[in-house]
């Protein structure tokens, strides 16, 4: 099913949607950067950059309580979130390397443990996703496997036209239903052009080889060597749309407070301490090695699916400059040379 949407009445969409008491969650400007951010108004969407962060925070929150305990003379009360609360949730303008990463996700999340907190969130999500038309030398989605009009992860997907507004593709059941709830918002696809799609550059890497190079050095120089100047600072992860570490911690005082789940790095020293003292990762050259084989090995290994969706937001923001995208290619030419 394919339709348009004019810039006009996709912002009153939103305003439809929030009207039905549904959450909006789409690009905005939040002081002075672009964010993934629940909007109140369709004037607030503003699809021009890509969001500083991911859009994974739709689903798992920097920072959420999961419970709440209280404690007096009449003994303990404990309060459980519960999850089916949660409202439904549009997720608009993800771009193809963030719509792509929540059903990389799904499948930790419901391993050994069903995370009702995150697949709530998921269930009650339509996503339609951007094409993306321009791209930064950051940008290496192509790299590995996907593209800037790629359409995987998405339930609806907008491509921007060369006179304006968007020609919008139900990609799933989901957004079918979507487009046809609110049809009076969509026209029917005439003659007008889609915009090129972004040129990320960088040739595609050879994942398969990556990961058998992976495979065979856990013990290397390289990683003494690409971790020098790692400070630990753990922005890459809070950052990736992939990465899906989380912490819990109590809050509060023995007579009342909450239980939290936030988001954890294994960039920092304390990632893996044990009460013990003991740290089995106790230098930064084995947690930035961590990195690359969870995103590039352990996860392929567990559930065949890569960890990176090459948004290029850790290579942007890497306070030291650490390049991924570069360190991809390095392991690629050694298994060329070994
Ligand atoms: S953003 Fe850079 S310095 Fe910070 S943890 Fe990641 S690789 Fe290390
Ligand atoms: S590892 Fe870096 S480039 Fe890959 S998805 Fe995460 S932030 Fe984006």
């Amino acid at each position: 099913m394919s339709k348009t949407i004019t810039e006009q009445n996709l912002r009153l969409l939103v305003d439809a949607l929030l009207k039905e008491g549904g959450r909006v969650v789409a690009p905005k400007l939040a002081e002075t950067m672009t964010l993934y951010e629940p909007l109140a108004t369709g004037q607030e969407l503003d699809l021009t950059k890509l969001p500083r962060r991911s859009s994974k925070e739709t689903f798992f929150p920097l920072c959420e309580t999961i419970l709440t305990f209280e404690r007096d003379e009449a003994g303990v009360r404990v309060g459980d979130v519960d999850p089916a609360s949660f409202p439904e949730t549009v997720l608009l303008g993800a771009r193809p390397c963030d719509a792509a990463a929540p059903s990389i996700l799904d499948a930790v999340f419901s391993w050994d443990y069903n995370d009702e907190f995150y697949l709530e969130r998921r269930r009650k999500t339509t996503i339609i996703g951007l094409a993306c038309t321009t791209a930064d030398d950051a940008c290496f989605c192509t790299a590995v496997g996907l593209s800037p009009a790629d359409t995987r992860g998405s339930d609806l997907f907008l491509t921007p036209l060369e006179g304006g507004g968007y020609a919008c593709q139900a990609v799933t059941d989901k957004g079918k239903e979507l487009m046809e709830k609110q049809a009076q918002f969509f026209s029917d696809a005439g003659s007008e052009k889609p915009l090129a799609p972004a040129e990320p550059a960088g040739e595609p890497l050879d994942l398969g080889k990556i990961k058998s190079w992976l495979d065979g050095n856990f013990e290397n120089p390289l990683w003494t060597k690409i971790a020098d100047l790692c400070v630990g600072c753990g922005a890459c992860a809070f950052l990736c749309p992939a990465c899906h570490c989380f912490d819990i911690s109590d809050e509060g005082t023995e007579a009342k407070g909450c239980r939290r789940k936030h988001w954890d790095a294994c960039g920092f020293g304390k990632f893996t301490n044990h009460a013990s003292g003991h740290n089995p990762r106790d230098v930064q050259p084995q947690r930035y090695r961590n990195r690359i084989m969870h995103k590039f090995k352990y996860y392929d290994d567990k559930f065949g699916r890569t960890l990176c969706t090459g948004c290029g937001r850790c290579i942007r923001w890497c306070p030291v400059g650490i390049d991924i995208a570069a360190i991809l290619q390095q392991v690629e030419a050694k298994v060329e040379v070994e």
